[in-house]
């Protein structure tokens, strides 16, 4: 994260923002996932007023690493303050033009959203519920399981679970993928991490991350 010398105005603008803005309505549906979350464009729509009113701004410019495509947030305040985050990347599921867009397009509603403290996706616990699974057993069955399992066994696992699990979001410290810790989900530390530490941390990560604070 970087900031500019000055912060006050800045950080006194976001906080008055965070105080009034609600979170957008879900309106569209994940097909993959079966659950509800805001495009981008209705997140864009809902901020904007907010943001305009306390003098705020953001902007947010596609970029890549060597795990993927996503974007640096950069929120600016009229005073000249302002704070860029990390770049924030997700992997590309399709290694095609389509594939990186739809992946920039993702990782800037989810930076968007996260850097501004407000919930783009649907809580993952309705998730579950409608899935009536206890994610906790039945994760640790599976990761049992393929234990035992021979190597190609283990690819056919691993494939179709990426068809049924969540994009992996990478750990910015670490660069592993984040994992779910108990009933925490992969979703709720990538956002907890994201707004606490300005990037994306796995758990452990995120512990030594609090420790050095
Ligand atoms: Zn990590």
């Amino acid at each position: 994260m970087k900031y500019s010398n000055e912060t006050k105005e800045l950080f006194t603008a976001l906080s008055l923002f965070q105080s009034e803005i609600t979170n957008a309505s879900k309106t569209a549906t994940n097909p993959f996932y079966n659950n509800k979350y805001t495009p981008l464009c209705d997140v864009i729509k809902h901020v904007s007023e907010g943001l305009a009113k306390n003098g705020l701004s953001v902007s947010q410019f596609p970029c890549s690493d060597e795990f993927g495509v996503g974007v640096i947030t950069i929120i600016t305040h009229k005073s000249g303050q302002y704070m860029e985050s990390e770049p924030f990347t997700l992997p590309i599921d399709k290694k095609t033009s389509q594939g990186g867009a739809s992946a920039i397009t993702y990782a800037r509603r989810y930076a968007l959203a996260a850097c501004l403290g407000i919930s783009s996706e649907e809580d993952d616990d309705g998730n579950k519920a409608s899935n009536a699974k206890k994610p906790e057993e039945s994760e640790l069955k599976q990761q049992n399981s393929s234990q035992r399992q021979t190597r190609s066994e283990q690819k056919q696992s691993n494939s179709t679970q990426q068809k049924q699990e969540k994009p992996l979001i990478i750990c910015a410290d670490c660069g592993q993928p984040i994992t779910n810790y108990g009933e925490i989900t992969i979703e709720q530390i990538a956002e907890g991490t994201l707004k606490k530490f300005t990037r994306p941390l796995c758990y452990e990560c995120a512990d030594k991350a609090k420790e050095s604070e």
